[in-house]
């Protein structure tokens, strides 16, 4: 019997988790109060195998069920909303359980796992009759968020990784990061070296749903926050079993090889964590393997690096709301396959920085542009083809059926005409070259195998039989043939009991209580009781109206007809065996035809968005230029095509060179609404979707590589961090001055607006002399405070650019053209009338601005801050930044209670909250 011992230390640490969670709360060790209050053997054993899985929910196998019982069956209950009931009772007190059917398991597994919760399957694992003895069961798999493998668990286009971390210190200060990165569901193993600045970008890249550390990790304190961004289930894992030398045998154990070497060489830190990886898949899948690929070297600079922030401010992935429709991802998905699917989102968060490879992706997409009938007939063929590499898994940790194996045999043929298909065509790019030699090495014969063996519409389970071809196997046609026979034979019989009785209601029928029985009316069956019927029929039940009756010919008939059953439904077990390790003695193979028809379908879906929507292959190269023609922002322009709308293309040139001290700052103003964001924001996903190998919505694009992505766009309170909206626009602006180096592209808007004029004011206008004196990089500004624009008088890389407008009849129209210059006023009045502020408010708000305005032509700012020395010695980067004052007079705010003051002690109050801010001034 396998047992799974989950150490003590190993407990899911998980913010999603509902807060009232309650733990196990029954001592299984505890001495029975009374005799009557031992637990029945099940309810030991029940106790025993949970007490082994205390931070898992037990789905405990009873026939058709999967029970739960104690504080597992309320949590279920809550979550699942499913009627708890009790059983039985354990030291005097009633047991809650409730159950879910087997046959619907996954549904409520997916979720439980949705509510961050992990679940230990515990099954009947021995003989029938060994079981009754023993209780004979044990957990066989625990499922968690970062381990599952059901296709109805799975998002078909989306990876579901796991990732293993481990740390090393290289010296006091300085510790380096291994990341091994796993997805069970298909195979996929990568690790990879960061420092600690480049954890949370990785992590972002990855995305992973599940995070397993070791406990120093976890507790880590300088870490704290990088576990609370995670929207990854965190689970430490105690240290026992972590070092190299473990991790390395595990490692060489597992893909039966002597040494590491033979995949590449890997630091230390590298092989921990990939060690830990494997780790967590022995714990989680006992006893069974996934197929997974030897683990497969990052280069750490090899991706364009964006933080969190920025993918999301982006919506790479997944909108602001967290839709996946209305991203960027959405909106250039043209893959036929999920493995195609999940191929494209893994190279849109991670665009590459290496030129040559870049240009090998942009080669494929040429190719298929310019071929449409190869193209179309691709996708054609790969449109139905299955996902070869989640079936193969899901066979590999014997949780495949026969669909499996017949989506393994058509795709796999398929991916043979694939091949034949595109050699057909002219020379093929290398990426392709590479790809289609893949899919010819794979030995078709097996292939076709599968086919000759599998009917062409099969179970989901093996089960239930039937899958085999009809024709392929003599003994078991025969079986077949008898079981078709019996059926007649017992129509037979049932006409002939019939004529014989002259009861012309007379049906044979069968449940799984009886078996076959004769089945009459109820008057009737009151004259087989008696003689001569009662020699030939046994009484065995009477309904309301109808009799039931047995007779020995119709048992002998049974026993044939279920004895074929068994040998039949035996025989296909057979068969599936053997399919089943003809596929496991390919799995690599196959792996690679998965991996090669993905490659062919993101080319080829990128091809056919280009054309589809008009886009142009970039010109890559080693330099710090940023020159866009006619630049488009793809998810605004296809929610604007959908209204009947056109896109207005804008052209940006942010080019510079080392010699003039980096790359150009552009500074962007414009009235409200004008489409200032969206150009920013579309330049970034031009340089995205450039150096992710696609080509971009441009009529034309020259693009030096951009090794980092910042973005800082939009205002939002993130309050469940307790950050304010502008504190939180202050961190991200601190990560960018600090960070940025001159290939980095940045896109800063509207910086400075959560806080008083002046201040905002003075903010911006500091970064900007930071980012050109400083940083050196390629940046966009967006900003309202037309004074900045003076800077461009001043620094030799900044210029500035605005939105047209023009005004009829009082009201602002919106040209959405940039051009260069600068704006001369923010139309926010105009704007906020066209919202729908009360006529007496825009009024008003006119008259004031009026005043202001003469103000400030009387005193202009920008003159008092032209005269300011330039930000004269610049900022060392990456500087730790310093904590930010406490904000005293808002803390003692908040902690005033309104409500509950006289007006005496409001004036009080009063008094205290100047004189703290007179002390926080000085
Ligand atoms: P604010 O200063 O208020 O944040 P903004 O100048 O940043 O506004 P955006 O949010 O970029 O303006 O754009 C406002 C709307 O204008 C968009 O939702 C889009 O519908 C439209 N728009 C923006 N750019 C274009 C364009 N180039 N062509 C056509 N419509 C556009």
């Amino acid at each position: 019997m396998i047992v799974f011992v989950f150490s003590v230390s190993d407990r899911v640490m998980n913010d999603h988790l509902p807060p009232s969670a309650p733990q196990a709360s029954y001592d299984a060790s505890r001495p029975a109060a009374a005799e009557h209050a031992r637990p029945t053997p099940m309810m030991a054993q029940y106790i025993e195998i949970k007490a082994a899985n205390a931070d898992s929910i037990l789905f405990y196998r009873m026939g058709d069920f999967y029970e739960m019982f104690f504080d597992d069956a309320e949590i279920a209950s809550r979550t699942l909303g499913i009627v708890l009931t009790k059983r039985g009772k354990h030291q005097g007190e009633d047991i809650p359980m409730c159950g879910v059917p087997v046959e619907r398991a996954d549904d409520y597994l997916q979720r439980l796992i949705a509510a961050g919760h992990r679940v230990a399957v515990c099954e009947q694992t021995e003989d029938p009759a060994e079981a009754k003895k023993r209780g004979g069961k044990s957990v066989v798999r625990l499922v968690t968020p970062g381990t599952i493998t059901e296709e109805r668990l799975l998002e078909p286009g989306q990876a579901n990784l796991f990732v293993a971390l481990a740390r090393r210190h290289l010296s006091e200060d300085q510790q380096v990061f291994g990341l091994a990165a796993v997805d069970i569901s298909t195979g996929h193993f990568t690790v990879m070296q960061t420092s600690l600045a480049g954890l949370a970008p990785e992590l972002a890249r990855l995305d992973p749903r599940e995070i397993i550390c070791p406990d120093a990790l976890h507790e880590d304190a300088e870490l704290r926050q990088l576990w609370r961004d995670a929207r990854a289930a965190v689970t430490p894992v105690a240290r026992d079993g972590l070092d190299q030398t473990s991790a390395e045998r595990r490692l060489t154990s597992f893909f039966g090889v002597s040494t590491l070497e033979a995949f590449g060489s890997f630091s230390a830190v590298e092989i921990a964590a990939a060690g830990l990886a494997l780790m967590y898949v022995e714990r989680t899948q006992l006893g069974v393997r996934p197929p997974l690929s030897p683990p497969l070297r990052e280069q750490p600079d090899a991706a364009m690096q964006i933080d969190a922030a920025t993918r999301a401010n982006l919506e790479l992935m997944r909108t602001l709301s967290g839709n996946r429709a209305g991203s960027l991802l959405a909106t250039i998905d043209r893959t036929v396959t999920s493995s195609g699917g999940r191929l494209l989102a893994e190279r849109l968060a991670g665009p590459l920085t290496n030129l040559a490879d870049i240009a090998q992706r942009h080669d494929s997409v040429a190719f298929f542009r310019s071929e449409p009938g190869l193209r179309e007939d691709a996708r054609k063929a790969l449109s139905g083809i299955g996902d070869l590499s989640r079936a193969l898994s899901r066979l590999a940790l014997e949780r495949g059926g026969p669909r499996d194996l017949l989506a393994l045999g058509q795709g796999l043929v398929a991916a043979h005409a694939v091949a034949a298909r595109l050699r057909a065509g002219p020379e093929l790019p290398a990426l392709m070259t590479e790809a289609v030699a893949c899919l010819e090495q794979f030995d078709v014969v097996m292939a076709q195998r599968l086919l000759a063996t599998l009917a062409d519409e099969v179970p989901l389970s093996r089960r239930d039989g039937g899958f085999v071809r009809a024709g392929f196997d003599d003994e078991l046609d025969e079986l077949r043939l008898l079981q078709v026979d019996s059926r007649k034979v017992i129509a037979a019989l049932q006409g002939r009991y019939a004529a014989d009785t002259g009861v012309r209601q007379l049906k044979i029928k069968h449940n799984n209580v009886l078996g076959f029985f004769v089945e009459v009316p109820q008057v009737a069956g009151e004259g087989f009781l008696a003689a001569p019927w009662r020699e030939v029929f046994v009484h065995r039940q009477t309904m309301a109206d109808v009799m039931r009756f047995t007779s020995v010919e119709l048992g002998e008939l049974e026993s044939r007809i279920a004895s074929a059953a068994d040998r039949a439904l035996r025989r296909e077990a057979g068969f599936f065996d053997e399919l089943h390790r003809l596929v496991m003695a390919h799995a690599m193979a196959i792996k690679s035809v998965a991996d090669a028809l993905a490659q062919i379908d993101v080319a080829a879906s990128l091809a056919e968005l280009a054309v589809d929507l008009g886009w142009f292959r970039p010109q890559m190269e080693d330099t710090l230029a940023f020159t866009i023609e006619g630049g488009r922002h793809p998810v605004v322009e296809a929610a604007l095509r959908r209204d009947g709308k056109s896109f207005i293309a804008n052209s940006c040139d942010l080019s510079g060179s080392p010699d003039a001290g980096g790359g150009a700052i552009s500074l962007v103003t414009g009235p409200n609404m004008a489409g200032k964001s969206t150009f920013l924001r579309q330049n970034a996903l031009i340089a995205i979707l450039a150096q992710m190998g696609s080509y971009v919505p441009a009529t034309s694009a020259r693009i030096g590589i951009v090794d980092r992505l910042f973005s800082r766009v939009g205002a939002a309170d993130d309050l469940a961090r307790g950050r304010s909206t502008f504190m939180v626009e202050m961190v991200e602006t601190a990560a960018i001055l600090n960070q940025a180096g001159s290939r980095a592209l940045v896109i800063l808007d509207e910086i400075g607006r959560g806080t008083a004029t002046f201040d905002g004011l003075s903010i911006a206008w500091a970064a900007i002399e930071h980012l050109h004196e400083s940083n050196g990089c390629r940046a966009l500004f967006a900003t309202h405070y037309h004074e900045l624009t003076a800077l461009a008088e001043r620094l030799a890389r900044v210029s500035n650019a605005t939105m047209r407008v023009t005004e009829w009849n009082g009201d602002v129209v919106f040209l959405h053209e940039v051009v260069a210059g600068a704006a001369d006023r923010s139309y926010g009045i105009q704007v906020a009338r066209l919202a729908g502020l009360p006529p007496a408010v825009v009024e008003r708000a006119k008259a004031i601005l009026h005043e202001l305005e003469k103000t400030e032509r009387e005193k202009p700012v920008a003159a008092l801050v032209d005269d300011l020395p330039l930000f004269a010695a610049p900022v060392q980067r990456a500087q730790p930044q310093a904590a930010p004052q406490a904000d005293l007079v808002g803390e003692a705010l908040a902690q005033l209670d309104l409500d509950d003051l006289t007006p005496r002690q409001a004036l009080e109050e009063l008094y205290r909250l100047k004189r703290l801010a007179g002390s926080a001034r000085r």
